[in-house]
């Protein structure tokens, strides 16, 4: 599409537009949504450049925010009053003639992806819901069901393409430009836009276990027995999920048990949930799907009920103590009572394998968290606009407390992780013992931090010079 300003083949979207306009603003969170100026959706990775250079020429300049899949409930992805790169329409995913390996293109989503692997019987190491896009979660590191197997989604990436600040398209991967390809390995949206990634495939692990086991509040410590014997005996075919939510039509504390199982011969799902089913969930959904895209579809009538304001903060964790699993449900137990807007706040911890995670050495890619960890998501959810700063304050309390008991446990911090960051968090707790080396690559590849939004890195220039 031509226009007074910039010649590209994708679609220019401005408030004039009224409701395309405001289609292109919907993110997961609605909390997430801003006004930019102008929604560029580049059809073209050629598209790019010339819209990067039209912001920059601006008086003031524009900001340029860049949008994959718009599941981050952060507002990075978004802009007030500047540009947004909604890579939307590039989202095309090829299979490899041998199978082993798939080119996805930066603005696609897990279902686009599961769609093509699903015909193709083989998986990738990607994200467990469908509508996450691969750019913001590839970027940030990628917890996967496949972790404990194969590493971080990033430890499975074979080559990448990038769009610099200064327009330049780059090719990267082990041998080609490898510090570019070190740096987006986990170092988020601050080096440029990924516009296509190759990842590593495998033939499919299905048909997979997942649903939900869901338990009183009074049965916690039960549970948590449970969870505590199963962390001595899991192997990496499977992975499980607690949380903390209300679910309705009672809307008590409850706690879920959401499992994760790659089926073999003997069935191994049984033997997996068994314990768990001894304990007598009142709820069983429990079942075995085919493959990964039923898999990223098996919560979708919960998250079609949950209120859209929604801020997600998450903390690395070196172990999930019973006390500390136990403190937090008692400050969540007691903030979704006390805030009925505020109840469709969730609390997710992640129990899954993290030896594969350790194997790959801290510098090997941008990702900084490769002693065994897991992780908590704090999902806080708010029914209205009045009760959003209560909600955040519990949101930030919650992981500060993690981090907390964290540090008394065992005298370190564990970090952060940029899928579940704010941007507020302290940065050399998002990227860890990676930040100075982070530092140098951002002096080298985007010196004037035209990438201003997120976990932003200040370039070292004294470093890239020497
Ligand atoms: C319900 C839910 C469950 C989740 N579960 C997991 C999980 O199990 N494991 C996990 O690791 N994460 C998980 N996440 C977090 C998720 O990976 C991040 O929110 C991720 O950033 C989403 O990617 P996106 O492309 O949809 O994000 P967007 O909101 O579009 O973008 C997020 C950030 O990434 C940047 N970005 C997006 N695409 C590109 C690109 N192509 N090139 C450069 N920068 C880009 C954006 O500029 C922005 O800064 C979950 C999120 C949700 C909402």
């Amino acid at each position: 599409m031509e226009s007074e300003f910039l010649d590209i083949k994708g679609t220019i979207v401005t408030k004039a537009f009224g409701q395309a306009y405001t289609k292109t603003l919907h993110r997961n969170s609605s909390l997430s949504v801003l006004e930019p100026k102008y929604v560029l959706l580049p059809e073209a990775y050629t598209d790019i450049p010339p819209i990067l250079e039209y912001a920059k020429a601006q008086h003031p300049p524009l900001e340029v925010a860049v949008k994959g899949g718009g599941a981050h409930s952060s507002t990075w992805a978004s802009s007030q009053g500047g540009i947004v790169v909604d890579l939307a329409k590039l989202n095309s995913v090829r299979v490899s003639e041998d199978r082993s390996s798939v080119v996805v293109q930066g603005g696609a989503i897990w279902e686009d992806v599961y769609s093509v692997c699903q015909k193709a019987r083989i998986d990738v190491v990607g994200g467990p819901f469908w509508f996450v896009g691969v750019g913001g979660y590839l970027t940030g590191g990628g917890y996967s069901p496949f972790t404990p197997q194969r590493g971080l989604a990033i430890d499975n990436i074979l080559a990448a393409t990038v769009i610099l600040a200064d327009g330049r398209i780059v090719k990267t991967s082990a041998t080609k430009e490898p510090e570019l390809f070190w740096a987006i390995r986990g170092g988020g949206n601050q080096f440029g836009i990924v516009v296509e990634f190759v990842l590593k495939a495998f033939p499919t692990a299905g048909p997979f276990t997942v649903g939900i086991l869901a338990y009183p509040g009074s049965e916690i410590e039960n549970v948590l027995k449970v969870v505590q014997e199963w962390k001595s005996t899991y192997t990496a075919r499977e992975k499980l999920n607690i949380t903390f939510a209300r679910p309705g039509p009672h809307f008590k504390p409850t706690v879920t048990i959401l499992p994760w199982v790659s089926e073999d011969a003997s069935g191994r799902s049984s033997n997996v949930l068994a314990p768990f089913r001894e304990l007598g969930p009142v709820v069983d959904t429990c079942k075995a799907v085919p493959d990964m895209l039923a898999v990223s579809h098996s919560l979708d009538a919960l998250f079609a009920v949950a209120p859209p304001r929604l801020i997600i903060r998450g903390a690395l964790v070196a172990d999930l103590w019973t006390d500390m699993i136990l403190g937090l449900w008692t400050k969540w137990s007691a903030f979704t009572e006390e805030n009925p807007d505020a109840k469709s706040t969730t609390v997710l911890w992640e129990l899954s394998g993290a030896d594969k995670i350790a194997a790959v050495p801290t510098d090997k890619t941008a990702f900084h968290a490769r002693t065994p960890h897991y992780w908590v998501a704090i999902q806080g959810r708010s029914a209205t606009e009045e009760s959003v700063p209560v909600m955040r304050s519990f949101v930030s309390s919650a992981t500060s407390y993690v981090g907390q008991k964290n540090r008394e446990k065992t005298g370190k911090d564990a970090g952060f992780f940029i899928n579940f960051a704010q941007g507020d968090e302290p940065i050399a707790k998002v990227f860890g013992a990676n930040l100075p080396h982070l530092r140098k690559l951002k002096a080298k590849y985007d010196p004037k931090k035209f990438w201003s939004k997120g976990c932003v890195i200040d370039p070292d220039f004294h470093v890239a010079r020497n």
